[in-house]
């Protein structure tokens, strides 16, 4: 048996227990939508129903917020070691079992095994994190005046709804949920409807490691419905929400009523900016590393690369070489490089590019073609001769889909790397070190990396400018969005009072 049949049967094993469908977790106990309804969820290499999901509501959601409203209390209370060791527990259970998680992400997401091997480890890596954050997160300032001592505290701000997307689902998960558990919040998580089996299992660990009943609840369904109640219900005191921009406008609307805090990773259009004077070689490797890995399903993916003009021809007939090589196929299979999209209508929306490509005057170097037969592959494509006002360098496209812009200097790579709507990453490739300085001030993103693609580093802030975003994740950030900042102030004089009514 190859090791790609090997890997599928292994999935099939691992998901069979799910037969029944994938059912809500809410207090500790298993059960399906209250209104009976489910949805499926579908295998994107050939789209066969892999089983049933709990398609919940506002009834749904209306138990969850109870059951994590009831659980705060306690929760927020328990001795911050005890949860350091349960979230602790959380990530030795996700170690145990990252063959399983991976291949149950390659089966639900498309993702390939190539890049889903390391996604459980990476989830651990987050619980163990903010594991050791647990004791420090309510550490606030001592601010002492004349008269005065101020001191500040910080209190996790209650129970929270968590609402991830599809693309790389359990990782995103962990990223979220972590945090807000060792800040002391209780959550209440809604996955996306396109892959939800590997938050199931996620939410199975964490009962099994020991989190108690009512503190993190699993309600399914889509976001119209599910979503929506979340978002609204007012016992929920904050939104963290991983999806597309126009998702997050909905949400700040449906939220304003209760007025609820809202932390928004959303979506990007990063440019990478490649000068003649770069480690062209380097460069090369990491511009088509950023834009086809996960399948181009990637919010930082840098699907813009402005090359400029003395080594345009020849740098993109590098990349549309290296496109073309690139090995589509089936997920399971350790040597293939990019899998199938999430969903038939996601393709569609990628595949709609290639003639709005061909009738805004761009040129399709590599690719620009889905795959004939079942599942919702598409070449890796490269757009060439780009300009910056084309739909393919201001939309989000979200597949392995490059646009290649050339720029004259730095003043017009600047321009064009900020003339889109989003600003979460940008990628700078020059050997000039006063530049590299210049333009990481001046690129409107939330964040920047030189001469690197995209590396993160726990402890630094994770989060878009402009269309791409609201608030920052990582280290102490993530309990600045999940904690209440209290100041105290103790007289520690007389302080003058006027006197009123004393005649
Ligand atoms: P999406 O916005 O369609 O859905 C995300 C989640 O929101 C899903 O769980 C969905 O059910 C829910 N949802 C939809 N409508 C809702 C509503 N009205 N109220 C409440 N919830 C609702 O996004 P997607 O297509 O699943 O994911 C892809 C997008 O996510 C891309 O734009 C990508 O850039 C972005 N993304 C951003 C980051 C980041 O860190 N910035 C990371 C990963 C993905």
């Amino acid at each position: 048996m190859s090791k790609a049949a090997e890997n599928k049967a292994r999935a099939l094993e691992f998901v069979s227990r799910f037969q029944a469908g994938i059912p809500n977790i809410i207090k500790g106990e298993k059960a399906f939508a209250l209104s009976g309804k489910t949805f499926e969820t579908l295998n994107p290499s050939d789209n066969s129903v892999i089983c049933k999901v709990a398609a919940s509501d506002a009834a749904d959601i209306e138990k969850a917020a109870q059951a994590a409203h009831a659980a705060f209390p306690d929760w927020r209370a328990m001795p911050a070691k005890k949860r350091k060791t349960i979230l602790h527990r959380v990530a030795d259970l996700i170690e145990e079992h990252a063959e399983e998680i991976a291949l149950l992400e390659v089966l639900d997401t498309g993702q390939t095994i190539h890049f889903m091997k390391s996604a459980a480890i990476r989830g651990a890596e987050n619980f163990r994190f903010f594991a050791d954050r647990c004791e420090s997160a309510r550490d606030g300032l001592s601010l002492p005046t004349e008269g005065f001592l101020n001191y500040t505290l910080r209190q996790p701000i209650g129970p929270v709804g968590v609402i991830t997307p599809w693309n790389t689902p359990f990782m995103l998960s962990t990223w979220k949920i972590a945090p807000a558990l060792a800040a002391g919040c209780t959550v209440v998580h809604k996955p996306a409807e396109f892959s939800p089996i590997t938050a199931q299992r996620l939410h199975e660990l964490m009962h099994e490691a020991g989190i108690p009943a009512g503190v993190v609840n699993l309600v399914n369904g889509f976001g119209e419905t599910a979503g929506k109640a979340l978002t609204e219900h007012p016992l929920i005191k904050a939104v963290a929400f991983v999806g597309e921009s126009a998702t997050g406008s909905l949400i700040m609307a449906q939220g304003a009523p209760t007025l609820k805090r809202v932390h928004f990773e959303l979506g990007g259009k990063n440019p990478v900016i490649v000068f003649a004077d770069a480690d062209l070689e380097r460069a090369l490797d990491a511009v088509v590393f950023m834009i086809y890995s996960l399948n181009g399903e990637r919010c930082t993916s840098s699907s813009r690369v402005l090359v400029q003009e003395s080594i345009y021809e020849d740098f993109c007939a590098k990349i549309a070489e290296r496109a073309k090589n690139i090995k589509v196929g089936d997920p399971f299979d350790p040597a293939t490089e990019v899998g199938p999209l999430i969903h038939p209508s996601h393709m569609e929306k990628v595949c709609s590019y290639f003639d709005k490509a061909r009738a805004d005057g761009a040129t399709i170097a590599a690719g620009g073609e889905a795959l004939s037969g079942e599942g919702n592959f598409v070449k890796a494509t490269l757009f060439t001769h780009a300009r910056t006002h084309m739909r393919i360098a201001q939309e989000e496209i979200f597949g392995p889909v490059l646009s290649a812009i050339p720029f004259k200097d730095e003043t017009e790579a600047l321009e064009i790397a900020n003339d889109v709507a989003y600003g979460l990453t940008g990628y700078i490739w020059t050997r000039d070190v006063t530049r590299t300085h210049r333009l990481s001030e001046a690129l409107e993103a939330g964040m920047i990396w030189v001469n690197s693609p995209n590396v993160r580093h726990l402890p630094t802030p994770f989060g878009g400018m402009k269309a791409s975003g609201i608030g920052r994740d990582g280290g102490d950030y993530s309990f600045d969005f999940y904690m209440e900042t209290k100041n105290i102030a103790i007289a520690t004089g007389e302080q003058k009072i006027t006197k009123m009514g004393a005649g």
